[in-house]
């Protein structure tokens, strides 16, 4: 009874979310600051009476405030159940396999992967520099593409594609192609493409709030661009749940972004913690690649990630490991408060 389909899955593996709270959580790039008070006052006051009802399917209070804090119009927003399933339906509306290959970066989230082999696109996974770094020039070189994505700053490396260089890349893609940069950690000190997205027609940004805004249990992302692709979104929307996102959340998500003072504040923390966690890793002798986001990718010579990984779990500490070739002696840690980088120090001052 199981479909061919079925067998042939290749499932995407999310970081561990282990019931135990005494486990410090440095592994999925979570925000240890909670979500604006503002989100707590809409939970206090929401009346279940409003559960009796279907959400709305287009989401237009919050498209509408996500438009005006970007300067857009409601049109060019689309917004799904995390952005995780924005990105599912991208790829099923704009990447097709006879135009050739979806092309992204060789080291980067590894759900683009997965996608493809669930929609059948097929794809090339472009080598980074040696420094870690996407190269332009190698996406730009690559025949028969499909599209491209990668993510800004790329994960799980952190590195940062400046803003000039984003548009120079946007600027010499074929213009029939789309080009989707995934912006989950934009807001760590990094500069939007968003202001791009009237220049270029072909471009998609896509956003969620699950890290920079603190709300990773509601589950909500979202695309921005020209309204040609936002309303193909919503055409693939509408043939699978017309109802992704629940009242709730969408109340939430709107109190939230009328919040973004508190955002900055508790970002600017995390740009902090994370100069911080750098310097004093460089001072033990470890590895770590220039991060724009919420995480660090660190290596010390003569260690494997995978004990790096144990020896931090046998402590009490999660932290993300990849089994990839290429970047098997890493491990990701996400920045976390003052107390949670000491704690994570002196483990790592007394193990390593
Ligand atoms: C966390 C993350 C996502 C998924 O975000 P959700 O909105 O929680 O689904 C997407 N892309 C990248 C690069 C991420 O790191």
């Amino acid at each position: 009874m199981f479909s061919k389909r079925l067998k042939e899955l290749k499932p995407y593996i999310p970081g561990e979310q282990p019931g135990d709270a005494n486990y410090i959580k440095l592994n999925t790039n979570e925000n240890p600051f909670g979500p604006s008070p503002r989100v707590k006052d809409i939970l206090n006051t929401f009346d279940p009476e409003n559960l009796r009802l279907y959400p709305d399917p287009l989401f237009k209070n919050l498209r509408s405030k996500l438009a005006d804090k970007y300067g857009l119009l409601p049109n060019q927003v689309f917004a799904g159940n995390g952005s995780d399933e924005v990105l599912s339906f991208v790829f099923f509306a704009f990447f097709d396999t006879l135009n050739g290959n979806l092309i992204f970066p060789e080291h980067t989230y590894s759900f683009y992967p997965v996608y493809c082999d669930f929609y059948g696109i097929s794809y090339q996974k472009i080598p980074l520099k040696s420094d870690f770094s996407i190269d332009i020039n190698s996406f730009l070189k690559t025949h028969e593409i499909a599209g491209l994505i990668f993510p800004n700053p790329n994960a799980p490396t952190g590195i940062l594609m400046p803003l000039k260089e984003v548009e120079d890349l946007i600027q010499r893609f074929p213009k029939d192609r789309l080009v989707v940069i995934d912006e989950a950690y934009i807001d760590f000190g990094g500069q939007s493409a968003v202001p791009l997205i009237d220049k270029y027609n072909n471009l998609l940004v896509i956003k969620t709030f699950s890290k920079s805004m603190s709300l990773a249990g509601i589950r909500l992302g979202y695309a921005l661009g020209n309204e040609k692709l936002i309303a193909a979104l919503f055409a693939v929307k509408d043939s699978f749940n017309s109802y992704p996102i629940d009242t709730l959340t969408l109340k939430i998500a709107e109190a939230a972004v009328s919040d973004m003072g508190y955002y900055d504040k508790i970002n600017k923390k995390i740009i902090q913690n994370r100069k911080k966690l750098t310097l004093d890793l460089e001072q033990k002798g470890w590895n770590v690649l220039p991060s724009s986001a919420n995480f660090i990718f660190t290596r010390k010579e003569g260690l494997s990630g995978s004990h790096v990984y144990k020896k931090f779990k046998e402590k009490g500490i999660l932290v993300r490991h990849f089994n990839h070739d290429g970047i098997k002696d890493f491990v990701r840690i996400t920045i976390g408060t003052d107390e949670m980088m000491e704690s994570f120090m002196s483990v790592l001052k007394t193990e390593f």
